[in-house]
């Protein structure tokens, strides 16, 4: 197999983004099927399609993960991922995009141009993935793929081209081809380069019609992804490759999605994450649920590796002078704002519950499964309810617990508004550690981070290291309502060690009493999340939606007429536009339509009416405590945070 391998062409991984029931899995079928990779055309309706493998899929009927499939045309080897259409899976179709060379954005001609598709194609153009537009179910006698197309122009602010294509339309977005179309002296293949220049650099969107259920326009597609994208011999090179997806397969077994940039992968090759060896077992060509085993795997494959436990999504396999490492983690726009409460319903203790919700986590990095000491909860951060459903028949079909989660509410965050000292001192018999911090406001979004103002005589850079390891050890806690703080730059002023009686633990003890001290002195400042959102309505709905945008709170750009249809772009809190996408489907009678996509943190709107409602009492929360620990004669004693800051060890800084 590797003789040829070199000549291979390099291939490629395409994925079909759309709206739920556009056609998503119908057209997978239909594309596997004209490609002669499986054999039967499996039916969303009946449950026996070859992809949407997972049991919750079939049953639902909707695509929740990216799955995936092989298939050869025009030479070339494909990777179709599937990629979930509902919003609530938005964060799973975005780390799918990160491994596309090209999307098929999938457009329901007898439905229009929804704002998630809009999303969805702003989402292609950030990882540089070129898009292709297909208008689907053309075959239904309602369908207008026309008005669709126009939609789209204007939805999608992307320069169209019918295909096949005329050259003359090829000219107007390719200079290149333009001077040669202008002399009259140009080939068809000319013309082909052209657009396919046009498609990869984002500057033209070409555009289809057909049907996934009857198979018309099937074929054109394919050979539309051949003549778009360019054909590239597959080259030698540093490994270069990115998790898009982890899994577990029907035994347990933990399996890595990579897409390979360049160099590559054989079975048995190991990689080092920090002082871990992590060794590849076996590499897995997926059809669905089933696979078939490589002996490497090369630029442009999408893979599923064994053996590796550390890399998560959006973590890259490199080879960087010679040593292959793990690195970097990839920061995905989308992030969920909203957390449920799990409960077990059949018994499952807490302990049990938490390790299987970790074993989802380990696949989804952004349901964030968090213990809430205080409130004894287990909370799992989620896009919306739709989700939640999902969850609950997971946990039910892949680890037999029953579990119930709570309505999903807001997620608030803490930070300060200006720099404040914080003292901690642990110090009962035999113990001792002094930790002096300075807490200082940090950009929105950019969390907790640690510096070092204290000089090693004072203090060993294994003690320093140890205190920055307990500040990002765990979240801390606001003293508003107990939620998570961030953006504050923690940094290190002073602090000191004992000969003999500085423990283990001694820091950490310090370190979160600083911390603690620090904000009950500051002022504190209640964060919640925010969407960015793009509304189109009805001309005539337009007035109404203006004047419920500050009625909750958010704000808006001037807004743009789009044909018949006004949008109207803004900013507001999750907290009140969760629901408006419902009243605004009512209100506009199912014209007008929605999207938001989280846009990080920032001042709360209604901070008073929060922190009352949450009654949250610093002073009561006995697992974060603000005071210090002294010792005289031989016995610890506590002083509350009000008087500690006179009693610390270390000198004050002038
Ligand atoms: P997904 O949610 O995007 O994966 O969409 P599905 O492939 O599950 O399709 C949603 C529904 O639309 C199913 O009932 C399909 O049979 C139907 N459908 C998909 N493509 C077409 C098409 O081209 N024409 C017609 N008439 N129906 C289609
Ligand atoms: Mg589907």
């Amino acid at each position: 197999m590797s003789e040829h391998n070199h000549l291979r062409k390099r291939s490629r991984s395409i994925g079909i983004l759309a709206h739920v029931d556009a056609g998503k899995t119908t057209l997978s079928e239909q594309i596997l099927f004209c490609t002669g990779a499986v054999r039967a055309l499996g039916r969303v309706d009946r449950g026996d399609t070859a992809m949407d493998t997972d049991q919750i899929e079939r049953e639902r009927g909707i695509t929740v993960f990216a799955d995936q499939a092989v298939f050869e045309h025009g030479g070339r080897r494909y990777t179709l991922i599937d990629t979930p259409g509902h919003v609530d899976f938005a964060a799973e179709a975005e780390r799918a995009l990160a491994a596309l060379d090209a999307a098929i954005l999938l457009v329901d001609s007898s439905g229009g141009v929804r704002p998630h598709a809009v999303m969805l194609a702003r989402l292609a153009r950030k990882w540089n993935v070129p898009v292709l537009l297909f208008l689907n179910k053309c075959d239904l006698a309602n369908s207008n793929p026309e008005r669709t197309m126009e939609q789209a122009a204007q939805r999608l602010e992307a320069e169209l081209v019918p295909m096949p294509a005329d050259p003359e339309r090829v000219a107007e977005v390719d200079e290149e081809f333009l001077e040669k179309y202008l002399e009259g002296d140009f080939t068809v293949e000319d013309c082909n380069c052209a657009l396919s220049r046009a498609f990869c650099s984002g500057a033209a969107m070409p555009v289809l019609k057909g049907s996934a259920m009857t198979g018309d326009g099937v074929d054109e597609l394919l050979d539309a992804l051949d003549l778009l994208l360019p054909e590239e011999n597959v080259q030698e090179g540093p490994l270069d490759a990115r998790v898009y997806k982890v899994r577990r397969d029907a035994k347990g077994k933990r399996v890595t999605f990579v897409r390979i940039n360049s160099g590559r992968i054989s079975p048995r090759d190991t990689f080092t994450f920090g002082d871990q060896v992590e060794k590849i077992h076996e590499i897995r060509i997926y059809r669905g649920n089933r696979f078939e085993l490589a002996d490497e795997a090369l630029p442009g494959d999408a893979v599923g590796l064994t053996g590796l436990t550390v890399p998560r999504c959006g973590d890259r396999l490199q080879d960087a002078n010679g040593a292959k490492t793990i690195t970097g983690r990839t920061a995905f726009e989308t992030q969920p704002a909203l957390a449920a409460r799990v409960t077990a319903l059949d018994g499952t203790n807490d302990s049990a519950l938490m390790e299987k919700l970790r074993l989802l986590e380990d696949e989804d990095p952004q349901l964030g499964v968090t213990y809430d000491v205080s409130t004894k909860e287990i909370l799992v951060r989620v896009m919306g309810p739709v989700q939640l459903e999902i969850l609950e028949s997971l946990l039910a079909s892949r680890f037999g617990i029953k579990a119930s989660f709570s309505p999903p509410r807001v997620l608030y965050r803490e930070t300060i508004a200006a720099p404040v000292m914080g003292y901690g001192h642990y110090e009962p018999l035999r113990h001792y550690a002094e930790t002096n911090l300075r807490l200082e406001p940090a950009e929105r979004g950019s969390g907790i981070s640690f510096e070092s103002e204290c000089h090693v005589d004072d203090l060993t850079v294994n003690y320093q290291n140890l205190i920055r390891t307990h500040v990002f050890e765990r979240a801390h806690r606001g003293v508003l309502t107990g939620s998570e703080l961030t953006d504050v730059k923690v940094i290190l002023v002073a602090g000191r060690a004992h000969l003999k009686h500085t423990e283990g633990g001694d820091f950490r003890e310090a370190t979160y009493r600083a911390i603690r001290q620090g904000l009950m002195n500051a002022k504190n400042v209640l964060l919640e999340p925010y969407y960015r959102f793009e509304i189109l309505v009805p001309s005539a709905s337009s007035g109404r939606v203006m004047s419920d945008i500050p009625a909750m709170a958010g704000e808006f750009d001037p807004p743009e007429t789009l044909g018949e249809d006004v949008r109207i772009r803004g900013r507001g809190p999750v907290a009140t536009f969760a629901d408006y996408s419902l009243a605004l489907r009512s209100f506009t009678h199912g014209e007008g339509s929605a999207m938001f996509l989280m846009d990080g943190y920032d001042t709360c709107h209604n901070a008073e009416e929060v922190i009352v409602q949450t009654g949250y009492d610093p002073g009561a929360d006995t697992e974060q405590p603000a005071s210090s620990v002294f010792c005289s004669h031989g016995a610890g004693f506590n002083v509350p945070w009000n008087e500690a800051e006179s009693w610390m060890h270390c000198p004050k800084m002038k």
